[in-house]
């Protein structure tokens, strides 16, 4: 792990907002390790400038508040919500995770956000 830890793809305002538990098992830690092992720091890597996460793990609590759907990648640690800051910067970044290995790969809201899982 060089550029992303795992304290920031567990940190949500909306579980600190609503006192909801999201402290990741040791099976979701392992994940998301993977994860920016695999994906996340390759990836920013070669975009060159930071991205930011705005959502990676959810414990089931906090995906029910966000509205996730059931059967979530981001539930076992195996999913972040990534923007590199404008939707030119994302269309660099989509083009970057097509390359390195995911499960699913989602252009959200017109480039707003990407969701990547391993
Ligand atoms: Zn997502």
């Amino acid at each position: 792990m060089k550029y992303f830890t795992l304290q920031e793809l567990s940190d949500s305002d909306t579980a600190v907002r609503m006192n909801i538990d999201n402290e990741p098992d040791k099976d979701a830690v392992e994940n998301m390790r993977r994860l920016i092992d695999v994906v996340l720091d390759p990836a920013r890597e070669l975009l060159g400038v930071p991205i930011r996460v705005n959502s990676g793990y959810r414990s089931k609590m906090l995906n029910e508040e966000v509205g996730g759907v059931k059967q979530s990648y981001h539930l076992s640690g195996r999913a972040a919500d990534i923007t590199a800051g404008s939707v030119s910067a994302n269309r660099r970044l989509f083009a970057i995770l097509r390359k390195l290995p995911h499960k699913e790969l989602i252009w959200e809201k017109g480039g707003i956000w990407i969701h990547v899982a391993l």
